[in-house]
């Protein structure tokens, strides 16, 4: 059975555990870089990225993460932890982990649309699949090596980049557990 790490420093990490091992993968809360060398993959969850890249740094955590994805070691990032991904962020003049070629925008849906739930279909993972958004990003251009793996109202809301994945919404907070699924294949691989 694959390990698959949440990163708990914030943010529905609970939830990701509960997928995952729905998913059939074995979940753990990963607190101290040191567990990052225990685990298969990681998940880094939706809160707040602000928030989280502070306790990444207050942890220690900024260097082991970039290292545990260049050894080629699969991460999901969800919402905030899609954030954190990326190597463009609007508005700002420092990405944080800078994993993933894009270019994203944070609370992109709105204040209107604060939270909402859509029905998606994700290529090659998911045909109608109810897409929890809270606060949403959503990816505004990918760099030739992202593939684009869900769309809504036109707006980038999954993606891909070998073995990154990443979604604007939160698929741990349903029973719908296929984008799990299809991370914890990327990490058996
Ligand atoms: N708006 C949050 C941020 O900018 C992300 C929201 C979420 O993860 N649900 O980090």
């Amino acid at each position: 059975m694959v390990k698959i790490g949440v990163l708990g420093l914030q943010g529905a990490i609970r939830e990701h555990i509960r997928s995952v091992e729905a998913a059939g993968a074995k979940g753990i809360i990963i607190k101290y870089k040191e567990q990052l060398t225990d685990i298969d993959g990681l998940i880094i969850p939706g809160g707040e990225s602000t928030t989280m890249r502070r306790l990444i740094d207050k942890y220690d955590f900024f260097e082991a993460l970039v290292d545990f994805g260049k050894q080629g070691k699969p991460i999901f990032g969800t919402c905030a932890g899609l954030i954190l991904l990326a190597n463009d962020i609007v508005g700002q003049d420092h990405a944080h982990l800078s994993l993933m070629d894009m270019k994203v925008e944070r609370n992109a849906f709105g204040r209107q649309r604060e939270s909402f739930e859509a029905e998606i279909d994700i290529k090659g993972v998911a045909d109608q699949f109810e897409a929890v958004f809270i606060r949403a990003p959503y990816i505004m251009e990918v760099g030739p090596e992202v593939d684009v793996l869900a769309t809504y109202q036109d707006k980038i809301v999954a993606a891909q980049q070998g073995h990154y994945l990443c979604s604007a919404f939160h698929p741990e907070l349903t029973d719908d557990h296929r984008l799990t699924e299809y991370f914890v294949k990327m990490v058996e691989k």
